[in-house]
């Protein structure tokens, strides 16, 4: 097993800047690509900015983050960034059509020998394996937000995915200071699995108005030791996710106790997706 030392970082939005971040940081060289420049200028920034944040923290000086920042190469050019890739991390919006169709031709260009991993929290990463002539080097590194910030990698392992692509993540997530956590490739995997109905119950608790949100997050809170209330979390995660990922956990085991709450599906048909639209179970400036 050879130590990777080139990733490339598909997607630099809030997952995929953040995860170069980290790569770059601990001395990868990363290349991260999106679909157009001013994007890719967007990501640098965030980097430069939570770079910063670590500077006047003490965690960082001033030389890491010009090193951090040169171990970057940003790109428009998805077969040209992924050719010299080790490991390549898809972190691309949510949709299950455009994920496969990055892994087609992802899978055309890359190097024989490299690994395939998407950041998907719910799509199946066995259905994206089938996706590629790699099946065996696909696997599920599933970061969590915000990705400098939290130490889990839910590390997710397709039907096909072989022993020695395991370990090699798992040794990559570890080298990047991660703490990788393997599951197998089943629906919301565990992370939201166990999270995502906790969220649509608290919500379904507001709809059949049995306590106020506030109310529900306090006792989240104090009486769980929960570091934040559910619907906080909700309006954080942001409610169209939330409801992705239930429908995602219905659909897949066909079971009504994964049912959306009618409330969660009002919410985001009105538009009220939580902070990011300024409204959620929460007001946002
Ligand atoms: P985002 O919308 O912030 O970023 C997605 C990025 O992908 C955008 O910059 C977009 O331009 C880019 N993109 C789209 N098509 C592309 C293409 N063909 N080639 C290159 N780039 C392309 O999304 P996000 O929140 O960063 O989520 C990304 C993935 O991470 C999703 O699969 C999501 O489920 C997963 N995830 C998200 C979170 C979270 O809290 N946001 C947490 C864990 C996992």
């Amino acid at each position: 097993m050879t130590t990777p030392k080139h990733i490339a970082v598909i997607g630099g939005g809030t997952m995929g800047n953040g995860i170069a971040h980290v790569f770059a940081q601990n001395g990868f060289h990363v290349t991260l690509i999106d679909v157009k420049q001013e994007l890719l200028d967007r990501a640098l920034n965030t980097i430069a900015g939570n770079l910063d944040r670590q500077i006047k923290k003490g965690t960082l000086t001033d030389a890491d983050k010009t090193q951090t920042l040169s171990n970057l190469t940003p790109t428009t050019d998805l077969a040209g960034g992924v050719k010299s890739a080790d490991v390549i991390i898809e972190a691309v919006n949510e949709n299950t059509e455009l994920k496969k169709s990055i892994f087609r031709t992802v899978d055309e260009h890359a190097k024989p020998e490299a690994t395939i991993c998407s950041n998907t929290s719910s799509i199946s990463l066995t259905e994206l394996a089938a996706a590629t002539k790699r099946p065996d080097k696909v696997i599920g590194m599933h970061f969590m937000n915000p990705v400098p910030v939290m130490k889990l990698v839910e590390i997710v392992r397709a039907i096909q995915t072989s022993d020695e692509t395991h370990r090699l993540v798992e040794e990559t997530a570890k080298a990047i200071g991660k703490v990788p956590v393997t599951v197998n490739d089943y629906p919301g995997f565990i992370s939201n699995r166990v999270l995502m109905p906790m969220i649509n119950e608290a919500i379904q608790c507001v709809y059949e108005n049995v306590a106020t949100p506030e109310a529900i997050d306090e006792i989240m809170k104090l009486g769980m030791a929960h570091p934040m209330g559910p619907l906080t979390l909700a309006d954080f995660i942001g409610l169209d996710v939330c409801l992705a990922i239930m429908n995602v956990l219905h659909d897949g085991f066909n079971d009504s106790k994964y049912r959306p709450s009618p409330l969660l599906k009002n919410m985001v048909a009105a538009g009220y997706l939580g902070r990011k639209s300024g409204r959620g179970f929460y007001k946002y400036d």
